[in-house]
């Protein structure tokens, strides 16, 4: 069966032209459909017939994001299925109930039943499902400090901020600076708490994702020439509650929700 190790196998097979007949607007945009499985080879039809006969068979065995994101959900479920819902709400500080353990996320009420399934009024993402399922698995219950910690400044943290600028605080303020019911969704919808003057910002908002796990979400508005600043801060506590990655997550988790809200409020 006909393997390729990446989109510019592809690539070298077709004329470079970008002539756009199989939909794509450059042929690499369409060696990367084809790679993922996206598109079939069959869809360019400049490429010669022998060819598409020799590699036409060609299936993906790319892995989207969202794929990986279901089976590390799907392992965080059977974890769960294994430990004792009580004891794991008696070590959270948590309610337990015909079955289910409850948390406060965001003020709302989310329940976890003994097959890891998760029940709640809020739209759970992918990435917010991982966070919560820890925090039942591996969370220490520790209580939280008061004393704000970046990303950067976490145990390992260094090495990965850049990707957490990334995927978190860039977008964020992106939205920030085009969404100005923002921070007024965070306070009225989430339960959010404003937080005076902490770091010299012009607004700093307190959030709960999880109970024992605040985030604090100050933003700069852009002065002059000046671009707007936005950071993210954890509880100095973070990875005893939630674990290194576990805070990763969450930040990616709330950057797409609140990417989604801007969007739906935006009529986008
Ligand atoms: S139809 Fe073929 S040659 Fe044209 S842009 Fe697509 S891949 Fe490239």
């Amino acid at each position: 069966m006909t393997q390729f190790n990446g989109p510019i196998d592809i690539l070298k097979m077709l004329d470079s032209s970008n002539c756009g007949k199989c939909h794509k607007p450059t042929c690499l945009a369409f060696a990367g459909a084809v790679f993922k499985g996206q598109s079939k080879l069959d869809d360019c039809p400049k490429l010669e017939s022998d060819v598409i006969e020799k590699y036409g068979d060609y299936t993906s065995s790319h892995i989207s994001a969202d794929q990986l994101g279901n089976a590390a959900i799907d392992h965080l479920k059977n974890r769960i299925a294994q430990i004792d819902l009580a004891s794991a709400a008696q070590r959270l500080g948590a309610d337990y109930e015909d079955g289910k353990l409850t948390i406060k996320c965001l003020g709302k009420d989310v329940s976890i039943t003994q097959d890891g399934s998760i029940i709640t009024e809020i739209h759970v993402n992918l990435w917010m499902a991982g966070p919560i399922l820890t925090y039942i698995l591996d969370g220490k219950g520790v209580e939280v400090s008061g004393k704000w910690v970046t990303f950067r400044d976490l145990d390992g943290g260094e090495y990965k901020y850049p990707l957490f600028e990334q995927r978190c605080e860039k977008p964020l303020k992106r939205v920030a600076d085009t969404y100005t019911g923002l921070f007024e969704d965070m306070l009225q919808i989430f339960n959010g708490k404003k937080v005076d003057y902490h770091y010299f910002a012009d607004i700093s908002i307190m959030l709960h994702p999880l109970p024992k796990v605040p985030i604090m979400i100050c933003y700069s508005k852009p002065v002059d020439d000046l671009e707007s600043t936005l950071s993210i801060f954890f509880d100095s506590t973070i990875v005893d509650n939630l674990g290194f990655d576990g805070a990763f997550s969450l930040g990616a988790g709330l950057t797409l929700m609140f990417e989604k809200i801007a969007l739906r409020h935006s009529g986008r």
